[in-house]
């Protein structure tokens, strides 16, 4: 299973040098974060070992089983749905957090966020296009969210993430991206060190990346197709 990973990392590297090429862009600008959800530890271990430092995991009970047999040296990021009662273990066993979506959430990883632990890097999470089974804020309300979170000690704001409504066209997906980046823009004008736009996976990395893009969340273009859950 492990063997066909270096070069699948290598298509996604070259993937994202193209097109940030096509975009004008340099491809520094933009990070990849491996989204490892259902890998097992010994893949996840694999592709860090090739140079690979951030990980996403949508499932909060699924990351906490797997890290203590992953590298001590990877960076953890949640980007999937937080229940309050799961805030606890985003704060303790995560580097970032995507998926910020409200006020209260904001406290509670704040106040939970270990004081021996660096703050904790957050991303609003936009909600973009209008399916209802998406999590996040509105481009209205993102702003006064922010404003909020930048107060709390414990956190560092960063920028938003959002995860549009899936399209075939190319033009879709943009106007989506564009709309998150006009969010990013507006926070970049208002608060430092806002510098990440998370947006972009295996099928519309390049749309993502031509709207500015500094991270994009790829997992079945790294480990193949996941098996159902
Ligand atoms: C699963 C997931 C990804 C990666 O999706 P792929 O299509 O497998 O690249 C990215 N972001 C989030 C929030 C996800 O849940």
């Amino acid at each position: 299973m492990t063997t066909s990973l270096a070069p699948r990392f290598l298509a996604v590297q070259q993937q994202i040098a193209e097109a940030a090429r096509v975009a004008g862009r340099d491809p520094a600008g933009i990070r990849l974060l491996a989204v490892s959800k259902t890998q097992e530890p010994v893949q996840i271990n694999a592709l860090h070992a090739l140079g690979q430092v951030a990980f996403g995991e949508n499932y909060i009970q699924e990351a906490l089983v797997k890290q203590p047999n992953c590298s001590p040296t990877i960076e953890w990021h949640c980007i999937g749905p937080v229940q309050s009662n799961k805030s606890r273990l985003v704060a303790e066993h995560f580097a970032w957090c995507q998926s910020l979506h409200s006020l209260k959430l904001a406290r509670r990883l704040a106040e939970q966020r270990p004081s021996h632990l660096p703050p904790l890097h957050c991303c609003i999470q936009l909600h973009i296009g209008d399916e209802a089974n998406k999590s996040g804020v509105s481009p209205a309300e993102a702003l006064a969210l922010a404003e909020a979170v930048v107060t709390l000690p414990s956190l560092c704001l960063r920028g938003v993430m959002c995860i549009p409504p899936v399209s075939d066209s190319v033009p879709e997906q943009r106007r989506y991206f564009a709309e998150a980046k006009a969010v990013y823009q507006q926070l970049q004008h208002r608060f430092e060190g806002i510098d990440t736009l998370s947006m972009g996976m295996s099928a519309d990395l390049a749309a993502a990346i031509a709207e500015g893009s500094t991270m994009v969340r790829v997992g079945t273009a790294l480990f193949g197709p996941r098996a159902k859950r």
